[in-house]
């Protein structure tokens, strides 16, 4: 049976956690991590409701993409839904996993999702994410430039966009002089030492920086490893907020207003007055997106989906382009089954073990 970290583990190499947005509170929220399940529910919102189904079905486990705890609890009274939802899932033995803005800033995430939805193709990051990637250079006897290399990567180093085990190397000569109680791997104490040796590099992100370091270290011969880690002011290709894609061909307006409202499910489209005839051009942000609405300007995108939009936002398109607002559940409803999806490969490694799909309807939101 796996334990709630193995779903953490899974989760994590989905959606790194430090991909999170300060305000947000992504994680295990409640429970153990050691505490044995063998089922995962999975929901957009967490409420009393949804401890309860996940209750009666056995999961010791919900993943939600909306943390329920976002604010530190000063009690455990009741008062609210929040805490009540907190206490049934104390009650109940239920831990509570929230994997949120996380989700929303890997390009494979929200965004990607509702851009499949809706048949958009070569989708980007709309605002990739800064101070994510660092460098990684070490120096290393020709002879263990491969197996420290393969460390690195396996420790997460060398990664760019679709691409993995990224790296440059270069031949040169490296000197030393141990000092008194040195154990040098090569050369004789107190006399300066050349070696032959590669100068390995690559970029890492920032959040497997020690790790990457650690495997580095643990295949380097030296006694001393001689490294650089540098910050990165590059900004990371596959990770930010929001994403922009194109259909193969532009679309009628009134034809996407149709093909977003059959996507998503959602009963209206709240829109500005249309720029074009046509939509090609989509820029998207699953969840409360109008702090991107400028980026989606400066990508020349003939719409800008999203949520939550106030009335004085809608005024803020300058004619460049038009907003079109969609519930918040509805446009982020498809990411539940996709996470039932991606969990579902943990059955290889545990055979009994099940995620299942939310059938509550926690969207507060009804249209009349
Ligand atoms: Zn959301």
């Amino acid at each position: 049976m796996p334990q709630i970290q193995h779903i953490i583990d899974a989760l994590e190499r989905i959606a790194p956690p430090a991909l999170q947005e300060d305000y947000d509170n992504s994680g295990l929220l409640v429970g153990e991590p050691h505490t044995e399940i063998q089922k995962v529910l999975v929901s957009l919102d967490v409420t009393e409701e949804v401890v309860e189904e996940a209750r009666s079905c056995g999961a010791g486990l919900i993943v939600s993409h909306h943390p329920i705890v976002f604010k530190p609890l000063s009690s455990l009274t009741g008062k609210n839904q929040v805490e009540r939802t907190v206490m049934a899932a104390l009650r109940a033995g239920i831990g509570l996993y929230a994997i949120h803005t996380n989700l929303d800033n890997v390009a494979h995430g929200v965004n990607a999702m509702m851009c499949r939805k809706l048949g958009l193709e070569g989708m980007k990051v709309l605002r990739p994410a800064a101070n994510t990637l660092a460098k990684v250079v070490t120096f290393v006897p020709h002879g263990h430039a491969e197996a420290v290399r393969e460390a690195m990567f396996s420790a997460g180093g060398g990664r760019i966009g679709r691409y993995d085990e990224c790296s440059f190397s270069l031949a040169g000569e490296g000197t030393f002089r141990a000092g008194k109680g040195a154990q040098p791997y090569v050369g004789q104490p107190d006399e300066r030492h050349h070696e032959g040796e590669t100068r390995i590099e690559m970029v890492v992100e920032r959040w497997n920086l020690s790790k990457v370091i650690r495997g580095m270290k643990s295949a380097h011969p030296y006694e001393e490893v001689a490294h650089d880690a540098v910050l990165l002011d590059n900004l990371h290709p596959t990770a930010g907020s929001g994403g922009v894609g194109t259909f193969a061909e532009p679309m009628p307006w009134g034809d996407f207003v149709d093909r977003v409202k059959s996507a998503f499910g959602a009963p209206m489209v709240r829109h500005t007055i249309p720029t074009k005839n046509t939509v090609q051009k989509v820029a998207l942000c699953g969840g409360t997106g109008s702090f991107l609405l400028s980026d989606a300007m400066r990508a020349g995108a003939d719409v800008f989906l999203s949520s939550d939009f106030k009335y004085h936002e809608f005024f803020a398109t300058e004619g460049q382009i038009t907003i079109a607002d969609i519930g918040h559940a509805e446009a982020e409803s498809g990411i539940s089954q996709w996470l039932v999806d991606q969990l579902a490969d943990l059955k290889d490694g545990f055979p009994n073990f099940a995620v299942l799909l939310s059938e509550v309807r926690t969207n507060p939101i009804h249209v009349s």
